[in-house]
């Protein structure tokens, strides 16, 4: 028996290597993989290592990855490749179990259970499978917990294990960057700055009372996830309703330009989730809350379903306008969801059907936020 049962496996700059595995002229060179190089829109979905030394990561504009990096050789994206990937990745994960959560097509939550004698042997048996099968690494964290479990699997990229006991959890901890906490957005990050908490380890030295003038009812969350605590279980199937990505900004946001930069890393970031899950959708929203905290939301809903970066930032970048142009004050939050979810094979049926038209609301309590 062991305590270390929760496995996180993150394939290592997963469209990037799938690009340098299958065209062996682009190793060892830094590859850029974005949605559309047609376009002066559109932002880095994955950069290879080589390209990450140039500071290129992803989420930044295209645009900014060329300025940074003008040699480095940038690809569209594939993703019935990046998908047939996914798909024997999830294989051999569910060799070892079957409770297994995706978070993404390149990275998995594994509860191994109270049973495994030898968790670290599974998660070698798993990255010898990836490098053998599918010509890719991983980097694995184990650990007790879902949120110490991906933090490990962090430290030591690329191709790395990093097994953190519960009696080393406070040192592997303490001395890393707030932010590496989930949950910690800019305006948090900010928050706690301000008040002298720089450290993982600061924050678990809190009374979280104190936080709650800031951070509201997260502050006791935070604080126990910078304890280590965290009661989050791995969920093997989590259907999902709706999508959603958000940010507060650590200062209230007056350039349009920027806003539209935020909706189309979202849209980004929508469709790495939505292709992963085999899912399209109908409903597309925006969130918009101003600085005086009041907040708008705008959907559209159209047929056929869509999927694609490029489409959802299309939309979501007319419902940002719409929302904010009535409106000259500044922005302090944006969001950008998706609902209406249809299957990507039988885009007929909606995922959950009692729930017509708009397709239920991205930010609403049942949805998934990221
Ligand atoms: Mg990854």
């Amino acid at each position: 028996m062991s305590e270390l049962r929760i496995l996180h496996v993150d394939l290592d700059a997963f469209f990037a290597s799938v690009e340098q595995r299958d065209r062996p002229e682009l190793r060892g060179r830094p590859v850029v993989v974005g949605g559309d190089l047609t376009s002066r829109r559109g932002v880095v979905a994955a950069a290879s290592y080589e390209a990450r030394r140039h500071g290129i990561h992803s989420a930044m504009p295209l645009t900014r990855a060329r300025r940074l990096c003008p040699a480095a050789v940038f690809l569209p994206v594939d993703f019935p490749r990046y998908r047939e990937a996914s798909r024997r990745f999830l294989e051999i994960l569910r060799r070892e179990t079957q409770v297994v959560e995706t978070v993404s097509l390149d990275e998995a939550f594994l509860d191994l259970g109270a049973q495994v004698a030898d968790p670290p042997a599974v998660a070698r048996r798993i990255k010898r499978s990836i490098a053998q099968e599918l010509s890719l690494t991983a980097s694995v964290g184990v650990a007790a917990n879902k949120l110490l479990a991906k933090l490990a699997s962090e430290h030591d990229k690329p191709d790395g294990l990093t097994i953190v006991p519960s009696e080393q959890a406070r040192d592997f901890l303490d001395p890393q960057p707030i932010r590496h906490l989930p949950g910690i957005g800019p305006a948090a990050e900010a928050y706690l700055k301000d008040r002298g908490i720089f450290r993982i380890g600061d924050l678990a030295r809190i009374d979280p009372s104190v936080l709650r003038p800031g951070l509201g009812s997260r502050a006791e969350e935070l604080v126990r996830l910078a304890r280590g605590i965290d009661g989050r279980r791995v969920i093997p199937f989590q259907p999902a309703r709706s999508l959603s990505e958000e940010t507060t900004f650590a200062a209230d946001l007056h350039d349009r330009g920027r806003m539209v930069e935020c909706v189309q890393a979202f849209a980004a970031q929508l469709e790495q989730r939505l292709v992963a899950a085999g899912l399209k959708a109908r409903t597309v929203t925006v969130k918009v809350r101003f600085a005086d905290f009041r907040t708008v939301t705008r959907s559209f809903t159209r047929d056929p379903a869509i999927a694609f970066a490029r489409q959802l930032a299309v939309r979501g970048e007319q419902l940002l306008l719409a929302a904010v142009s009535a409106d000259g004050r500044p922005v302090r939050l944006i969001g950008l969801g998706v609902s209406g979810l249809v299957s990507r094979d039988h885009p007929e049926q909606l995922v959950f059907p009692f729930e017509v038209g708009a397709g239920g609301d991205p930010f609403g309590p049942r949805s998934i936020r990221r």
